[in-house]
C-alpha cells in the first residue's frame, strides 16, 4: 500500500477531507456522479506513467503494448455502447472534445449556432469567455418565453437567415428532450453540420432512456464524467466516413493535445463496460424516476420550475419567482444544511451570472448513491423548507437544526458506496 498519509500528510488530510463531504452532504449538482472503485482504480493506477502519443498501432512512444490494450477496450466499448463507427477516448475533458470538433470542421471566422447560455448552452457553445467565441461567430438560438423549450421554429428561421456552417445542439442545463431529428432537418436546409454535444444526457442516452443524436448528428461528444459515471473526460463519436473526410483523430493529437491519459483511458474503459451492463438502465431508470419524484415535490410545494418540469435527470428551479430569492442565496443556504446544488441562470434572466434567479437539482449521483424516490422527495421536501425558511441571506435557527438533522440521517441510512471506502 502507498504511504500517502506519512509522506504528504497535508494532501492526505484534503483528499481525506473530501471523502467525508461526498460521505456527508446529499450531492445535487446536475454535472455529478460518484465513480464505482473500479473506476477509481484503473484511473489511480501506474498507466499514468506511460507516454503514448499516437494511436494503438501507431505510436510515437516504444512499450505501448498494454496501454493499447486499454485504449482498444474503450474504443470497442464506447462504439458498441452508443452504436458508433468511430470513436476518439482521448480528449482530456468535454471542452477538449468539443474544441477538437471546431478545429477539424471549422475555419477561424466560420459562423456557428449554438444554444444561448442563459437558455442552458455551454461555454464551449460560443461564450465569448471560451476559445469557441472567440475564433467562431457564434450566433445564439435559445428557447421560447412561453415555453421555455426550444423554439424550433425560431431556431429555423434564424438558420436560414444566417446560413452557419455549424449548428452546436445539446446543453448544461436543459430539463426537456432535445429533438435531434428536427434539428439535423434545419442543419440539412442550410448544408450545414450539425454537432450534438450530449455530455449531459450520455448515460441516458446510452440505456436507450433518451432518443439517440448518432443517427442525426454529423459529429457527437460527450463528458464521461456525468450521467455516464465514468472518471472525467470526454469523447468524440461518428461514422468511418466522417472520420475519414475530417479527420478527428488528428484535430485531437497532435491538434490540440500532447500525450493522451492512458489511466483515464484505462478507466473510461471500466465505466463503459458497465454501462453495457443491464444494471446501468436499471439505475438510469432511477435517474428519470427520481428527477420526477422531486419535480413533483417542488411543484406541490409552489415552486416554478423551468418549463414546467423535467423529461431528463435534471431540473430547474426557479427560486425567485416564488420567495424573491436569488439562485446565490438558495446555494449558500443549502450547503448550509448540508444539501449541494448550484446557482443557474434562468432562460430571460435578470440576474447577473454570479447571482441568478436559479438553482439546478440533478438527480444522478444522489441515484448513484441508493435514492429512490421517497428518498430524494425527503430531499425535496427539505429543500422547500429550507427556502422557505430564510432570513436575509441565513436560514432561521429555528429550522437550521433539524433540516441538518434530517439531511445527516439521510447520509447515514444511504451511505456513499455503501461506507465501504
Ligand atoms: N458540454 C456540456 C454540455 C457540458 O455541460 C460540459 C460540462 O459542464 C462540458 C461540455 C465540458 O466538460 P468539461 O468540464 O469536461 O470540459
Amino acid at each position: 500500500e502507498h504511504q500517502l498519509a506519512q509522506k504528504d500528510p497535508e494532501i492526505y488530510q484534503a483528499i481525506g477531507q473530501e471523502l467525508w463531504r461526498q460521505q456527508n452532504k446529499i450531492e445535487l449538482i446536475a454535472s455529478e456522479n460518484f465513480t464505482s472503485p473500479e473506476v477509481m482504480a484503473a484511473q489511480g493506477s501506474c498507466l499514468t506513467n506511460k507516454y503514448a502519443e499516437g494511436y494503438p498501432g501507431k505510436r510515437y512512444y516504444g512499450g505501448c503494448e498494454f496501454v493499447d490494450v486499454a485504449e482498444d477496450l474503450a474504443r470497442e466499448r464506447a462504439k458498441k455502447l452508443f452504436g458508433a463507427e468511430y470513436v476518439n477516448v482521448q480528449p482530456h475533458s468535454g471542452a477538449q472534445a468539443n474544441t477538437a470538433v471546431y478545429f477539424a470542421l471549422l475555419k477561424p471566422g466560420d459562423k456557428v449556432m449554438g444554444m444561448n447560455l442563459s437558455h442552458g448552452g455551454h461555454l464551449t457553445h460560443g461564450s465569448p469567455a471560451n476559445l469557441s467565441g472567440a475564433y467562431y461567430q457564434f450566433v445564439p438560438y435559445g428557447v421560447a418565453e412561453k415555453t421555455e423549450t426550444i423554439d424550433y421554429a425560431a431556431l429555423e428561421e434564424l438558420a436560414l437567415q444566417e446560413k452557419p456552417k455549424m449548428i452546436v445542439a445539446g446543453a448544461s442545463a436543459y430539463p426537456r428532450i432535445i429533438d435531434f431529428e428536427k434539428m439535423r432537418g434545419i442543419a440539412d436546409k442550410i448544408g450545414a453540420f450539425l454537432f450534438v454535444d450530449m455530455a449531459h444526457i450520455a448515460g441516458l442516452v446510452a440505456a436507450g432512456l433518451h432518443p439517440s443524436p448518432l443517427p442525426y448528428a454529423h459529429v457527437t461528444t460527450s463528458t464521461t464524467h456525468k450521467t455516464l459515471r465514468g472518471p472525467r473526460g470526454g469523447l468524440i463519436l461518428c461514422s468511418a466516413e466522417m472520420e475519414k473526410k475530417f479527420n478527428f483523430n488528428k484535430a485531437v493529437f497532435p491538434g490540440i493535445q500532447g500525450g493522451p491519459l492512458m489511466h483515464v483511458i484505462a478507466a473510461k474503459a471500466v465505466a463503459l463496460g458497465e454501462a453495457l451492463q443491464p444494471e446501468f438502465k436499471t439505475y438510469q431508470k432511477q435517474v428519470l424516476c427520481n428527477a420526477a419524484a422531486m419535480a413533483e415535490v417542488f411543484r406541490q410545494n409552489g415552486f416554478r420550475l423551468v418549463s414546467g418540469g423535467t423529461d431528463n435527470h435534471l431540473l430547474l428551479v426557479d427560486v425567485k419567482a416564488k420567495n424573491g430569492l436569488t439562485g446565490k442565496i438558495a446555494q449558500q443556504v443549502l450547503d448550509e444544511i448540508g444539501i449541494t446544488v448550484n446557482k443557474n441562470t434562468i432562460p430571460f434572466e435578470t440576474e447577473s451570472p454570479f447571482v441568478t434567479s436559479g438553482i439546478r437539482v440533478g438527480a444522478p449521483a444522489v441515484t448513484t448513491r441508493g435514492f429512490q424516490e421517497k428518498d430524494v422527495k425527503e430531499v425535496a421536501e427539505i429543500i422547500c423548507a429550507a427556502l422557505s425558511n430564510i432570513d436575509g441571506e441565513k436560514i432561521k435557527s429555528t429550522a437550521e437544526s433539524q433540516l441538518k438533522k434530517q439531511v445527516a440521517e439521510l447520509c447515514r441510512r444511504l451511505p456513499l458506496y455503501g461506507g465501504r471506502l
